[in-house]
């Protein structure tokens, strides 16, 4: 029998929408430090684990994985 796993998190796949307005909640909680926000936008600047820990602290909801 043949299984597919599914794997919704990626390294590397976080998808950041258009709503993130700066609050820096993501990167306080990103356990990679892979966040930055000091701009006002928030950019992936290391290697993502695809925890979701960022997505979850995301008070806006616009970080998918
Ligand atoms: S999914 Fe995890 S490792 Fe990746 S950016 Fe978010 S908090 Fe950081
Ligand atoms: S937690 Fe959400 S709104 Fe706040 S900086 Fe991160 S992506 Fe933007």
């Amino acid at each position: 029998m043949y299984y597919l796993h599914f794997r919704p998190q990626q390294p590397g796949q976080i998808n950041i929408g258009s709503g993130c307005v700066g609050c820096d909640a993501c990167v306080s909680c990103c356990p990679q430090k892979a966040l930055d926000a000091t701009d006002g936008q928030v950019k992936l600047v290391g290697e993502c684990n695809g925890c979701g820990d960022c997505v979850n602290g995301c008070p806006t909801e616009t970080l998918k994985l």
